[in-house]
């Protein structure tokens, strides 16, 4: 099988559909690692999509928030203004959809989809020492993240940890990455809606199951029609001039 993997989509419709336009043609299923709304301003057709599009999602600490399920006041105030204006905007098919969601781990096939870490659906894995703490817990050898919205991950062998990462030189547009059965991976397709990796193109990763083939890519697309609508919604200018530098 051959899987398109997605997370932390944020409400952005055009990176979405740049996504799905590079990707067509080279999966037979879609994935999702979780917050698919918050911070973006087009959360009902996203939702709508996933709804119909996605195997499989778990929720993301956005998904929560912005469906009464999270104390707003764990997060910071451009992150609160976001999660309201969503709450007030999602239509109730698509909120109760998002209730909904599975807090993960989900299992497809030999794999399994989380948010944030085996050790907790909000802790965060950023660093290699992150890592460490968090493979004991993994209940399979292939975990899919999001949560960071940062491109890349972790691959545990012989007891060490190593990060795959943007630092690889060969990371342009694509990076692919074979997966070894004796090694066990913490991968992170990156974010679609909203990158924080210092690169604005929006990221997703293809995993052929048979080949044991992965592969990262990363896609342009319309950023300032993203912006305008950002701005024409009134939610918080931040929103809008982050996703212009990836950050
Ligand atoms: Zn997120």
């Amino acid at each position: 099988m051959r899987y398109l993997i997605i997370s932390d989509l944020h409400s952005n419709w055009e990176a979405l559909q740049a996504v799905l336009e590079d990707a067509a043609g080279k999966y037979e299923q879609i994935l999702c690692c979780g917050d698919i709304v918050g911070y973006g301003s087009d959360p009902n057709p996203v939702v709508d999509w996933v709804r119909t599009h996605v195997q499989a999602t778990v929720r993301g600490n956005h998904d929560r928030a912005c469906v009464g399920l999270e104390d707003l006041e764990w997060f910071n105030p451009v992150a609160q203004a976001a999660s309201i204006w969503t709450m007030t905007q999602l239509t109730e098919v698509n909120a109760d959809f998002i209730r909904n969601l599975p807090m993960g781990p989900v299992t497809v096939g030999n794999f399994q989809l989380i948010h944030g870490s085996p050790v907790d659906e909000d802790d965060y894995l950023v660093s290699a020492d992150d890592a460490v703490s968090a493979f004991p817990y993994a209940e399979s050898s292939l975990l899919f993240f999001g949560h960071t919205h940062l491109q890349g991950g972790f691959r545990w062998r012989s007891d060490q940890v190593q990060a795959i990462g943007r630092l690889h030189p060969d990371w342009q547009t694509r990076y692919l990455l074979e997966i070894d059965p004796q090694c066990a991976y913490l991968i992170n397709p990156g974010s679609v809606g909203q990158p924080r990796d210092s690169d604005p193109r929006a990221a997703y990763v293809l995993y052929d199951t048979e080949a044991e083939l992965l592969y990262y890519h990363r896609v342009p697309y319309d950023v300032e029609t993203t912006q305008r609508k950002i701005r024409d919604a009134g939610l918080p200018d931040l929103l809008a001039a982050r996703l212009a530098v990836g950050r």
